[in-house]
């Protein structure tokens, strides 16, 4: 985990790890500008509270819908997203069929059909296919907010299913910005959203 002035970034394994969906090595570097930008740290002192070091602004990657870094209870979450499609000639071998936990997959007249409504995005029927005729059509990462434990524990919810690296960008920014703006007293993010509304919180970031 990396713990900055204000803030803490927990990213997973990512690179590390064969079920990675996306590669996350230069978005982590440039969410840790970003939030070092921000002056999370200065921003909680700024509102005088008593047990300071108790407040930071939290941030979750995981590479894959795994979601090993617990994305679901992160102020901002993010999950690496791949969108399977065949790029080559199927030998209706079954094995992608098999691979997918989901039933997203199966085979129809010889050939791979998505089901995009059950399919993750993980990727695995990707790396799983024996003659590599399954490729990424896009990479991305579904973009989660407001997630907390606590007294009031409550699950992140989904601003975007799939979007790219700059747009995760410029989220973070919009979200760092209601949240200063709108930030009591040391508030997570989750209960500042409950107060003012999920639409107005939407409609600010999207600006
Ligand atoms: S979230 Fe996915 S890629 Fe990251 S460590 Fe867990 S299983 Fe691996
Ligand atoms: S990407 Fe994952 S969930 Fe989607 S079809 Fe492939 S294995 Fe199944
Ligand atoms: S694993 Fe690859 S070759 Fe086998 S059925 Fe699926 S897409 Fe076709």
């Amino acid at each position: 985990m990396i713990k900055g002035d204000g803030y803490e970034l927990r990213v997973c394994r990512s690179a590390a790890c064969p079920m990675a969906a996306v590669e996350a090595e230069s978005l982590v570097s440039r969410l840790k500008v970003l939030l070092d930008t921000a002056s999370l740290g200065e921003f909680y002192r700024s509102l005088s509270l008593k047990d300071q070091k108790r407040y930071r602004f939290r941030v979750a990657l995981s590479a894959c819908p795994n979601a090993c870094t617990q994305v679901q209870i992160a102020d901002f979450g993010l999950i690496g997203q791949v969108v399977p499609q065949l790029a080559g000639e199927c030998v209706a071998c079954g094995v992608c069929e098999e691979v997918c936990e989901e039933g997203a997959v199966t085979l129809q007249d010889r050939w791979p059909l998505f089901d995009t409504e059950r399919c993750l995005n993980c990727g695995l029927c990707i790396k799983a296919c024996p003659k590599q005729v399954l490729a990424a059509e896009v990479k991305g990462y579904k973009v989660l907010v407001g997630g907390k434990l606590g007294r009031h524990p409550q699950l992140a919810k989904e601003v975007v299913a799939l979007t790219s690296e700059e747009e995760v960008l410029h989220l973070l920014e919009r979200t760092l910005s209601f949240y200063r703006k709108y930030c009591r007293r040391g508030e997570r993010l989750g209960v500042i959203i409950n107060r003012l509304g999920w639409e107005n919180f939407l409609a600010f970031v999207r600006r």
